[in-house]
């Protein structure tokens, strides 16, 4: 039978604790990447969910037949949550569009009278 001497023991438990060292780095790394995988995949899907509820966003559809829907569509979606605390209902600039109209009126009418 051999007998190991102190030197053979503490070269073992060298080794052992080497070993252990190696396999404890090893399960860190695998572990840090699979956490990152998750939380990619996680990103991911919070990204296709919010672009989804983005392209539902439709306040426009309260405008009803306004003449300004081809430059306004309910107006501006960070000025709806602003004011309002809601993406999906429209920040109506109508009186300013009709003011903007009947000041453009006057202006073009001017005009034309100081030509003839
Ligand atoms: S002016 Fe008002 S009603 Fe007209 S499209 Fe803009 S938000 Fe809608």
């Amino acid at each position: 039978m051999i007998v190991p001497d102190d030197r053979t023991q503490a070269n073992a438990r060298l080794t052992a604790m080497q070993i252990g060292l190696s396999v404890l780095f090893f399960l860190l790394v695998v572990s840090f990447w699979a956490i990152q995988v998750l939380q990619h995949d996680r990103y991911l899907e919070e990204a296709e969910s919010n672009r989804r509820k983005f392209d539902s966003l439709d306040p426009w559809k309260a405008c009803g037949d306004c003449a300004y829907m081809p430059t306004c569509a309910g107006g501006c979606l960070t000025a709806s949550y602003s004011q309002l605390g809601d993406v999906n209902t429209p920040t109506c600039h109508k009186p300013t569009f009709e003011s903007a109209v009947i000041a453009l009126a006057h202006r073009v009418s001017a005009q034309q009278e100081t030509v003839q």
